[in-house]
C-alpha cells in the first residue's frame, strides 16, 4: 500500500488525537528509517527518547527474541526468573535500594504519587505528631510541566488543552513557576510531601534551568522533609550527556521515574527507584499492573540499560551533543531565536512573527531529517545516543538548508 492510501485507512478508523507528519515509515536501523516508498530518513525525534539505543539495537533484539521462546507473561501472582535481576540492574545504575517496575511513564508518574502520598502519611506526618490529616497531602510542581496524560497528571498541567475537557480532576497538587527555587521554598507547607520535577523540561520546550536550581530546591526539600521526585523519563538513562540528568548538578533525588529508553525502544518499561524507606510503605494489594514486571520487559529492561552502560551512551551524547550543538549555533537564520540543549536533547526556538515550528519540521521531513515541534515554537532534535559524527553532519546539511531559507 502506498503511504497516502495508508493515512487515509490510519485516520478514518483512528482517533484524531495526533497530527502526524505525513510520513510511513515501515523499516528502521540504528538512527535510520525507511518509509513504504523506500526514502530514508534519520529519526532525530527517537520516540520522545525512548530510541536512546537506536531502532532495533542487536543486543536488545537478541535477548528479546530469546526471551519469546522462553516465557513472556506470568504476572505477579508468581516470581519470574528476570524480574530479580532487572531490579537489581536499575537499583545499581541509580545507586538506589528498591525499584518497582511498571510499563508506561504516566503509570509510572501515578506510581511515584502514590508511594509519596502514602510515606507523607505513614512517616513525615507521623513525625509532626499527625498534625496533618489523612488525604491531605500536597505535591508540588512546576509550570510548563509534561509527566503524562492520565487524568490526575493532566490534572495537574498548566496548558489547557491537556486539560480542556477531562475533568473533575484530583486534588492535592500545587503550581509554582519553573526555574525558581524561593517559589519551592514559599510554596511548602506542613501537608507537602513531594516536589515533582522534570530536570529539564523536554515537552515544554527543553528548558534547561539556570545552574544550582536543582541543587537548591533538593536542599530546601531536605531541610523541610519533602521528597525530591525527578521525572528523569525523558531526560534520563543518558540523552543530556549524563545517566541522569540531575548528575550535572550532583544531585540525588529521593526518588527517580524512568521509561521510555528503559525499554529500548521496543517494548513499555517504566518504573520508580528510591529507597527503602519509602518503598516499603507498599504493603501486598497497595498497588500493582498486570504486565508491569514481567519477564520479557524484564529482559528489555537489562539489555536496554546494557547497551546503554557497555556503549558508554552519556558519554557518546555529551560529545555528539556538544559537536551538533556548536555547529547548529552557527546556523544564521531570520528564524531562530535560540539554539540550546544538553547533550542530545537540542531545540532550536524558531520567532513567533515566523510562524511556528511545523512547517520548519515538515520542510526537515522532505529533507530526509524527522523532528518534531515541541510547543509550538521549538524544533527537537534529539537522535539515538548512538549517532555518528558523519551522521550528524548529514543532518546538519539538510537542517541547514532548511533554516537557510
Ligand atoms: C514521555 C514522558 C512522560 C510520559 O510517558 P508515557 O510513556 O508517554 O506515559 C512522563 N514524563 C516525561 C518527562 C516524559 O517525557
Amino acid at each position: 500500500m502506498r503511504s497516502d492510501e495508508i493515512i487515509r485507512v490510519t485516520d478514518a478508523f483512528g482517533a484524531r488525537n495526533y497530527l502526524p507528519l505525513p510520513v510511513v515509515l515501515e523499516r528502521g536501523e540504528g538512527v535510520w528509517v525507511w518509509d513504504v516508498e523506500g526514502n530514508k530518513y534519520m529519526d532525530m525525534l527517537s520516540s520522545y527518547s525512548a530510541l536512546n539505543q537506536g531502532h532495533r539495537h542487536k543486543d536488545i533484539i537478541d535477548a528479546t527474541k530469546k526471551q519469546l521462546d522462553r516465557l513472556t507473561l506470568t504476572s505477579r501472582a508468581f516470581y519470574n526468573d528476570k524480574l530479580g535481576e532487572f531490579q537489581k540492574k536499575v537499583c545499581e545504575l541509580t545507586k538506589m535500594e528498591k525499584m518497582l517496575p511498571m510499563n508506561t511513564g504516566a503509570e509510572a508518574v501515578e506510581t511515584a504519587i502514590k508511594a509519596v502520598r502514602k510515606w507523607g502519611y505513614l512517616r513525615k506526618f507521623k513525625m509532626q505528631n499527625a498534625k496533618c490529616k489523612m488525604n491531605n497531602a500536597e505535591i508540588i510542581v512546576c509550570e510548563n510541566n509534561f509527566h503524562g496524560r492520565t487524568t490526575t497528571i493532566v490534572g495537574f498541567s498548566s496548558e489547557s488543552q491537556y486539560k480542556f475537557g477531562f475533568g473533575p480532576f484530583a486534588p492535592g497538587f500545587k503550581m509554582i513557576p519553573y526555574n525558581n527555587s524561593s517559589a519551592l521554598k514559599n510554596a511548602i507547607t506542613d501537608n507537602t510531601v513531594g516536589f515533582l520535577v522534570e530536570p529539564i523540561q523536554g515537552e515544554g520546550g527543553i528548558i534547561i534551568p539556570e545552574p544550582g536550581y536543582l541543587r537548591e530546591c533538593k536542599k530546601i526539600c531536605e531541610q523541610n522533609n519533602v521528597l525530591f521526585i525527578a521525572d528523569e523519563i525523558q531526560t534520563g538513562l543518558g540523552r543530556t550527556g549524563r545517566m541522569f540528568a540531575c548528575e550535572w548538578e550532583d544531585v540525588k533525588p529521593d526518588m527517580y521515574i524512568l521509561g521510555k529508553a528503559l525499554g529500548g525502544g521496543i517494548y513499555p518499561v517504566s518504573c520508580i527507584a528510591c529507597n527503602s524507606e519509602i518503598m516499603d510503605v507498599f504493603t501486598p494489594g497497595d498497588h500493582g499492573s498486570t504486565f508491569g514486571g514481567n519477564p520479557l520487559a524484564a529482559v528489555v529492561g537489562i539489555a536496554s540499560l546494557d547497551v546503554i552502560i557497555n556503549l558508554n551512551l552519556p558519554k557518546r551524547a555529551e560529545e555528539m551533543g556538544n559537536y551538533f550543538l556548536e555547529d547548529l549555533k552557527k546556523i544564521k537564520s531570520d528564524y531562530i531565536k535560540e539554539v540550546r540543549g544538553r547533550g542530545l536533547l537540542i531545540g532550536i526556538e524558531v520567532k513567533k512573527e515566523k510562524g511556528t515550528a511545523r512547517p520548519i519540521c515538515e520542510r526537515l521531513a522532505k529533507e530526509g531529517v524527522l523532528a518534531k515541534e515541541t510547543h509550538e515554537q521549538v524544533v527537537r532534535f534529539a537522535p539515538p545516543l548512538t549517532i555518528e559524527k558523519e551522521e550528524i553532519d548529514w543532518a546538519l546539511e539538510r537542517i541547514k538548508k532548511v533554516f537557510g531559507l
